[in-house]
Parts: C-alpha cells; structure tokens; sequence
C-alpha cells in the first residue's frame, strides 16, 4: 500500500509479485495509467492493514502444512518480476533499446497457476473511489540541501518557510514513542522507538515485570529538544519523505519534503 502511494506521488512504476500455495501473481503498476495497488484492495486487505496486534499473537491458530510448491512458486514469480522490471527499465522512456518491451501493459496482473498449471493475464479493474490517485500532477518534494546524517526537523522546517513562513512541525509518518515510565518503581527514560517496533518486553517495567506507561508523538514540533536531533536518530532513513505543517492548520495538505535531498551519492 505504502509503496503504491509513494510510486504515484513520485510518478514511477513499480511491479509487484505475490504468492500463496498454488498460485502467484506479477502485476505492473505505473502512474501514467492503468489501475494502481490500492484500486485492487478489498475491504478485507484493509482492515488487515489497519489491525493492530502484538509480536506472536497474529500466527497464533494458523496451521503449518509444508507446502512442495514455496521455494519453486516464488522463484518463478521472482523471475518474472525482474525480467518485467528489465523490460520496463530497458525498453520505455528515452534511449529505449530494440527487442526489450515490458510484456504487461500497467494496471495488467500476470497469474500463474500451478495446480492445473495455467497462466493468464487480465486488465486490473480501476476504481473511481481509490484514494491514492485523486487526480492532479503528482506533487514534487521539497529537497532540504544539507547531508541526511545531520539533519533536524529544525532543518527541515527552516527550508519549508521558504514557502509558507507559518509551518512549525513535522508529521513524522509514524507514531514515535519518546518517554517510557513505571508508577510502580518510579523508572524513568527517554526513548526514540516506533511504535509499532516496540515489543512487549521492551515495554514492561523489568524489575517490576508491569507495563510502562508511555508518551508518543506523531508530530515534531519547533521549538522542542526533539527538533534539534538528526531525524535519522528516529529512523527516518536517508531520502525519506516528511510533510511540515501548521500547527493550528493540521488538516491543511502541508508541504512534502525530501531529507538529504543534496546528497551526491544518491542522487
Ligand atoms: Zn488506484
Ligand atoms: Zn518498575
């Protein structure tokens, strides 16, 4: 899901293979046409997406049948996906070579069956109710010009003024756990995890064995001690994307940012 927003807001095409026992599946995904990832998403998938459990409980109840099929099903699936990828890289856009066409039109989904042996391609219905593709050109990041390694939310809101002189946070993308504390014992510590990167260990009290209560922050205000850390102490990897808001205007679409963005390496 993540990786089809972000493909589309970039404008760049992604082509994306799953499995199960019998049967896997390659589809080619690009922003100048066709339907996208989340066109094809059920109600199901997202309230998959959106469940919330802790590190164990999900498998709990599902059998484990060996299966002859995983390794030889997945290497095929893999194959076609870099074989598909080559084509797209090789034989679209500018300076296209002869004889490398991606044989998968975007929004078209290649099935392989292996029981009966079968394959197939179908055109991916587009949805008109899909959110990650409501119209206009895709939006451009702002690139913050200072090296990824050191570069603070204070950065990152200093180049955002440049276009609206009110921002003042950060949407971080993520819930981020920043204090940690047992009532029982009086445990006290700062901390910079993700929340959904927390295990039930990490969150009990060790000498207590209670749980911590704890303090979270999906947004890095200025003016805060967390402002002036390197947003890589928090895990936001090099070129990640991070939005500078208002404030008193959260629900205002805010300005899309790039980190490292004058980075020579990678760019
Ligand atoms: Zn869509
Ligand atoms: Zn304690």
């Amino acid at each position: 899901w993540a990786i089809n927003r972000r493909c589309l807001e970039a404008g760049i095409g992604w082509i994306n293979g799953g499995t199960n026992e019998w049967h896997g599946e390659v589809a080619r995904y690009d922003a100048t046409g066709g339907a996208c990832y989340e066109c094809t998403m059920t109600d199901q998938m997202f309230a998959r997406m959106h469940g919330r459990f802790s590190c164990g409980f999900r498998i709990a109840g599902a059998t484990d049948v060996p299966m002859a099929s995983t390794s030889s099903l997945s290497s095929v699936i893999a194959g076609i996906q870099v074989s598909e990828a080559l084509q797209v890289v090789m034989g679209t856009g500018a300076g296209a070579s002869p004889g490398f066409d991606p044989h998968l039109r975007p929004g078209q989904r290649l099935t392989v069956q292996l029981r009966p042996y079968r394959m197939h391609v179908d055109d991916l219905p587009w949805s008109d109710t899909c959110l990650a593709h409501p119209g206009g050109p895709p939006e451009a990041p702002v690139r913050v010009d200072r090296p990824w390694e050191v570069t603070t939310a204070v950065d990152v809101l200093e180049a955002a003024r440049a276009i609206d002189p009110g921002v003042d946070c950060l949407a971080i993308g993520f819930e981020l756990v920043t204090e940690i504390a047992c009532h029982a014992c009086g445990t006290h510590k700062d901390v910079l995890l993700r929340r959904t990167h927390t295990t039930l260990q990490a969150m009990t009290c060790p000498g207590c064995d209670a749980p911590f209560s704890f303090a979270t922050n999906w947004f890095i205000h200025a003016g805060t001690p967390l402002a002036l850390r390197p947003l890589r102490e928090i895990g936001l990897p090099r070129h990640e994307w991070v939005r500078a808001y208002r404030s008193t205007s959260p629900d205002a679409p805010g300005i899309l940012m790039e980190l490292g963005g004058s980075d020579p390496l990678t760019n």
